[in-house]
């Protein structure tokens, strides 16, 4: 594994983070970190990209001590989606191998959830979610044969936040905290 992209990484995003920066500037230098750091997919470790055959898999590969910030590889198997969520802090999310597609959703007056804008996420690009502005989707692997991989950073430590899924009908409100399908860091 070449740790030393990850690391910089890190280093970088908590440099930034000690700043107490603004999300806006999280979405412009933290986004460029990001970038650099998905521009070349040689780093992530076999075992921390591997799909599991029914779920979607969330690995951590770094927690902030103190809960400012987490990284994680999603691994997306074909054909696996998430259900209509919310993150309620800032995210970006990287994509490093594959292709996401990526569903807003906004809720209507009847409570209802509506599908919205999509996109396509393909290898490079950094997308983005937020409590201020976008923060409900629905993100699928939009490769049938093959698997998908994004790197994401969220505001805070994402496995131990209690957030929402949706029904889409009635709007039901789930709440569920992701926990990680690895845990080895000191502060979950
Ligand atoms: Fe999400």
């Amino acid at each position: 594994m070449q740790a030393g992209k990850l690391l910089t990484f890190i280093k970088g995003l908590t440099l930034l983070v000690d700043e107490q920066v603004s999300e806006e500037i999280v979405f412009t230098q933290g986004k460029r970190l990001l970038a650099s750091l998905i521009k070349e997919d040689d780093w992530l470790p076999e075992e921390l990209s591997k799909p599991h055959p029914e779920y979607y898999q969330q690995y951590l590969l770094y927690a902030d001590p103190l809960d400012r910030f987490s990284v994680v590889s999603f691994v997306w198997g074909p054909g696996q989606k998430t259900p209509i969520h919310n993150h309620t802090v800032w995210g970006m999310v990287g994509q490093l191998r594959g292709e996401e597609k990526e569903t807003l959703y906004h809720r209507e007056a009847d409570g209802s959830y509506r599908a919205g804008e999509e996109s396509i996420h393909l290898a490079g690009e950094v997308a983005t979610v937020s409590p201020n502005t976008h923060d409900i989707h629905v993100v699928a692997n939009h490769l049938s044969d093959r698997s998908s991989i994004s790197i994401h950073v969220y505001g805070g430590n994402i496995g131990k936040i209690k957030r929402a899924v949706f029904h889409p009908k009635t709007g039901d409100e789930k709440l569920f905290i992701s926990g990680y399908a690895n845990t080895f860091a000191p502060n979950l």
